[in-house]
């Protein structure tokens, strides 16, 4: 409790970038305020996968922390034995650890401390301040109210500490079954705060818990456990989004019944992540991968991050994303498209530039000698000459992308046409002189001449042409799979429809699967390895390849083709 943050220059540097936590960090650091430590918490509940909402609070309770010499923790806010999973416990580490955080050993769990809420509920007991409720849930709803009227007292709210005592121990003895009996905190049935009407903070579950088997029948309402679980850590600022600020005052009284000293966690919310067309609610997940709308909590066109990374996307193109946005105190809906724009940059500068091409059309080189092989240099990254260069063969027959060829271009094109020019990229200029057709009229093959002056970085030829076009060697080319997404939603705003469900607006064309050919080289690739297809997108490699199919996965296309739709 005693530790003193470690110096940190960042503090008086980044003073314009400061985001309205970090200044309320800074003031208490000023003030001295807990000896000047920073603790913060990530409290996820093992329900579900991570999703890119979770990497925005990840992202400020790691990074605080970080930034001011202080500590995180990862506490699991396990308080519904019902529907947690050991699954999503394993899921949720490997997410934190994958966007570069670490909690070291303070690996906690709301379980933990089931004996210690247990005894505060027995003390707020004892103090009067807690009673045993027979009623039914749906009575208690209705007793609470309305913010504007003001609630009914329940017939049990004046039991003597002796009978309450008793009737809890016995709840949890598991003599009562589930939902006949619970445990309120009393406080305020007038109160204009719905959360200080008695809540309930304690209920009877009959369901082994993950950890703590059968040891306990009676389980604490996340209200209880929340506010208590950071008092026990000594957490110092409790980060969480905006709908938790009703709560506050429900957990501050907690605190103040449990307080010995001048310590007490500071809890500061910010607004959530909300993305378009996109649902993030971890309910929302579930459902849709228990449906098979998509293939799992991976599948590339999820906001979890598993799918997320899964799709190319990199933990610093979501980290400058979240940065970009910032954190405010209004809800706010950002747009998708802001994401891929940070996915771009990042890839723009990490992801190799190789050749792979989409939609083949064939071009013969007639004038170039058969069953000759050529090894051509060609850069990885134009825009970081620190990753070298490496060989693509060339030779007699090559692949270009169909929509690179028009029988009747009209005056722009810079691209092949009957007689015209282009340069192959890395490699020869070429000129077709003849295509042809199927009996359908389907263009199947284009006879193009090279000039073998032309070669890139040893072009004598003098010619100038306007077009580049990527290619692949037809003999050397690897057949792949590749994935194209597109929006998993058709809606921008699929919270703005209260009356219709979300899944009305599932993209029923999010995936087109395209066979393709890439240069040989890519046979190489590692799962999850990046490039960009020159000309097409980002693109990276799944881990469902193999040694007999490569599968590609589309990140991103090059340029944002989506807000253009609209
Ligand atoms: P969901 O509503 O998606 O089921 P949750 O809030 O129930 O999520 P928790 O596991 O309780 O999920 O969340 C852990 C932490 O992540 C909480 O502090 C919560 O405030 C934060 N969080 C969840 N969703 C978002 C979001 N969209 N944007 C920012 N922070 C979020
Ligand atoms: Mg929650």
């Amino acid at each position: 409790m005693s530790d003193k943050p470690k110096e940190n220059k960042n503090v008086t540097n980044e003073r314009k970038s400061l985001n309205f936590i970090h200044t309320i960090v800074e003031q208490d650091l000023r003030e001295g305020k807990n000896s000047s430590r920073i603790h913060t918490r990530f409290p996820p509940e093992p329900n579900g996968y991570l999703h890119i909402g979770h990497a925005k609070a990840i992202q400020i309770d790691f990074g605080t922390a970080e930034k001011y010499g202080g500590k995180c923790n990862l506490r699991f806010d396990d308080t519904n034995p019902v529907k947690e999973e050991v699954e999503y416990i394993d899921s949720i580490k490997a997410d934190i650890h994958w966007l570069g955080y670490d909690w070291e050993e303070r690996e906690f769990y709301a379980s933990d401390y089931f004996g210690r809420l247990y005894d505060f509920a027995l003390d707020l007991i004892k103090n009067g301040l807690a009673y045993v409720d027979d009623q039914p849930s749906e009575i208690i709803a209705v007793q609470k109210g309305t913010p504007s009227v003001p609630g009914t007292v329940s017939p049990y709210r004046n039991r003597s500490a002796g009978e309450n005592l008793d009737l809890f121990q016995r709840m949890n003895a598991g003599e009562f079954p589930e939902g006949s009996r619970v445990l309120r905190a009393k406080i305020d049935m007038a109160s204009p705060n719905m959360h200080m009407r008695d809540p309930v903070i304690y209920r009877i579950i009959n369901h082994p818990h993950h950890r703590t088997g059968n040891t306990w029948k009676v389980y604490p309402m996340y209200d209880f456990a929340h506010g208590q679980c950071d008092y026990f850590e000594g957490i110092t600022h409790s980060l969480c989004t905006l709908e938790f600020e009703v709560h506050r005052p429900l957990y501050d009284w907690f605190i103040d019944q449990l307080m010995t000293d001048e310590y007490r966690p500071r809890q500061i919310e910010f607004n959530r992540l909300n993305l378009t067309y996109t649902v993030m609610s971890k309910r929302k997940l579930l459902q849709m991968v228990r449906n098979g709308v998509v293939k799992g909590w991976d599948d590339p066109r999820m906001p979890t991050l598993c799918g997320l990374k899964r799709r190319g996307y990199t933990p610093d193109s979501i980290k400058k994303f979240i940065n970009s946005i910032g954190y405010t105190k209004f809800e706010a809906l950002n747009d998708f498209s802001l994401l891929e724009f940070a996915v771009r940059e990042d890839l723009n500068k990490k992801a190799p530039r190789v050749m792979a091409v989409l939609d083949p059309l064939k071009v013969v080189i007639t004038n170039y000698p058969e069953g000759r092989t050529e090894q051509l240099e060609t850069i990885n990254n134009p825009e970081d000459p620190s990753m070298g260069s490496r060989n693509i063969p060339f030779s007699r027959e090559v692949y270009i992308e169909r929509s690179d060829f028009m029988e009747d271009p009209p005056k722009k094109f810079f691209r092949l046409g009957p007689g015209t020019e282009v340069r192959l990229k890395s490699a020869y200029i070429i000129k077709c002189e003849d295509y042809l057709k199927d009996k359908n009229g389907n263009i199947i093959e284009l006879h193009c001449t090279y000039d073998e002056n032309s070669r890139s970085g040893a072009d004598t030829s003098g010619k100038k042409v306007k077009g580049t076009l990527h290619w692949v060697s037809v003999l050397h080319a690897v057949r792949s799979e590749i994935r194209l997404y597109d929006r998993l939603f058709m809606d921008p705003e699929l919270d703005g429809h209260k009356e219709r469900d979300f899944m009305e607006f599932i993209n029923p064309d999010s995936l087109k699967v395209i066979e393709g050919f890439v240069e040989p080289g890519l046979a190489e690739a590692k799962p999850f390895d990046h490039y960009q297809f020159q000309r097409t997108g980002y693109f990276n490699l799944d881990p469902d390849s193999s040694r007999e199919k490569l599968v590609f996965n589309r990140t991103v296309p090059l340029r944002d083709t989506w807000s253009k739709k609209k």
